[in-house]
């Protein structure tokens, strides 16, 4: 529909919306009024304004579908989210740091953006580390109360990252929470508990909610 009167600037284009039913309460919604959701996840998806439920945890075929007929602007969107850029906050002295405090390790940026935003607002202290060697060496210099490790890092796996501190007895009190995209098999979870000693395991994308009841569980 052509728009009638006065336009903000020549350039301005008018989007058209994108209706799209909700998998989880099936109440039609415009896609491009959504909010993104605050999953850790590489790429997140939109909430829906009824239920609050965004579409990660939705069956593969609806999210390929959703996707496949998304207006471009909405993909592109998608993808600026992703690559929006993350310039960690200088560390501070070991002594200086807000606790409790997390330690959140990924070599994905856009993990430790959204990580550090979430925890943030949950009134914890955040670090990042970007592979396993900077986890194991900031944990070690920050004893921080947890350690929010990815599995799959460069240098050194998070798992390992998380046996090497609980033999450790300066570092064994850390609790320590792996997440994975790629291990996702229910082996992996009790893999990761037994032999690695992991507090906690859980797979991407990690639900907001999830992840808070897990913080208040190992740390309170
Ligand atoms: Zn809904
Ligand atoms: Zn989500």
């Amino acid at each position: 529909m052509e728009q009638q009167g006065p336009t903000p600037t020549q350039s301005h284009t008018y989007e058209p919306g994108y209706l799209v039913v909700c998998h989880a309460c099936q109440t039609p919604y415009d896609a491009t009024q959504a909010q993104w959701c605050a999953c850790l996840t590489t790429m997140r998806t939109l909430v829906c304004p009824t239920c609050n439920a965004c579409s990660c945890a939705a069956p593969k075929a609806y999210r390929d579908q959703f996707w496949a007929k998304a207006p471009a602007a909405l993909c592109a969107a998608r993808f600026e989210e992703k690559q929006r850029a993350f310039d960690p906050p200088p560390k501070p002295a070991p002594r200086q740091v807000k606790r409790p405090l997390v330690v959140v390790a990924d070599d994905e940026r856009v993990i430790l953006r959204l990580a550090s935003a979430i925890l943030d607002s949950m009134g914890y202290g955040v670090l990042t580390a970007r592979d396993g060697a900077e986890a194991l060496e900031m944990t070690r210099t920050y004893k921080p109360d947890l350690l929010l490790a990815d599995a799959l890092m460069p240098k050194i796996d998070g798992r390992e990252v998380c046996r090497r501190l609980k033999e450790d007895a300066a570092t064994a009190s850390v609790k320590v929470i792996i997440m994975s995209s790629a291990y996702t098999a229910a082996k992996y979870k009790t893999e990761a508990l037994s032999h690695f000693k992991a507090d906690a395991f859980v797979t991407k994308p990690v639900d907001f909610k999830v992840l808070q009841e897990l913080l208040m569980k190992h740390i309170g």
